[in-house]
């Protein structure tokens, strides 16, 4: 299994700028899962020598552009040129039905799926080859999720946008590896995201074997990120780096 962030940037102003790209991430493995295709995602899959073709799931935590503005191209994709009826999507109710944000995905686009699946948080899914657990976020006013996923021997924990919540250490309790959206230095704090601070004090407590930052905004690419990883790596005894476009991690490493 390996894990390839297609974009590790977050925040309005290096969306606009792609300093970083914006593309999420792929778990590789039993099954292919996209994570929060953000614009960018299906150029950085050609980019890294991925096919949109071999994607079975993809998942939206939430319906903010930056994690889903290439969510229907790749919807194509997935269901081979928009010809068939294949792959699944997980999302947050507001990317399928909508509110303020949503719905962020056509008539078209729903009815090239196979399978779609409204992630709420505290529920679980479970596909041949492994299982989904919904895990609550806490993000403007917008219902967002993260997930612990369970595939081939590994538990992989991923955040999505939400601001630190009491029990959040438990939810993620026992991965091997946890993947957190710390967009914001700790002296730059943004309601509805984590902080470096808040990062490391859940690592710290979690204890994976691998702990990637990203989704990150210019004030942590400033710092730079590299450092803060660091920092939380000295502080927490935990194996910590800031991810890079590109960027692959074998299971091997967790
Ligand atoms: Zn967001």
């Amino acid at each position: 299994m390996e894990v390839v962030f297609l974009g590790t940037g977050g925040g309005r102003i290096n969306l606009i700028n792609q300093v970083r790209g914006t593309g999420g991430f792929i778990i590789s493995g039993t099954k292919n899962i996209q994570v929060d295709p953000g614009p960018g995602a299906l150029i950085a899959m050609k980019n890294n020598n991925l096919s949109p073709l071999k994607t079975d799931i993809m998942v939206v935590t939430h319906c903010h552009i930056d994690h889903s503005g290439d969510a229907a191209v790749l919807i194509e994709g997935m269901s081979h040129y928009g010809l068939e009826k294949k792959g699944t999507l997980i999302a947050a109710s507001d990317f399928l039905e909508g509110s303020t944000n949503g719905p962020r995905i056509s008539v078209f686009h729903y009815s090239r799926l196979e399978k779609v699946v409204k992630a709420l948080p505290g529920k679980e899914y479970e596909f041949e080859g492994g299982k989904f657990f919904f895990k609550k976020g806490v993000h403007e006013e917008f219902p967002a999720f993260g997930f612990i996923l369970e595939m081939d021997g590994k538990k992989i924990g991923y955040t999505g946008d939400t601001e630190k919540y009491e029990g959040m250490e438990e939810a993620y309790d026992g991965c091997d590896l946890l993947i957190l959206n710390a967009m914001k230095p700790d002296e730059d704090q943004y309601k509805g995201h984590l902080t470096s601070e808040e990062a490391s004090a859940l690592i710290g407590r979690i204890q994976p074997k691998l702990a990637v930052l990203t989704h990150m905004g210019m004030k942590m690419q400033q710092y730079p990120a590299e450092k803060k990883a660091q920092e939380i790596e000295e502080e927490t005894g935990v194996k910590t780096v800031a991810a890079l476009d590109g960027m692959r991690i074998s299971s091997e490493q967790f």
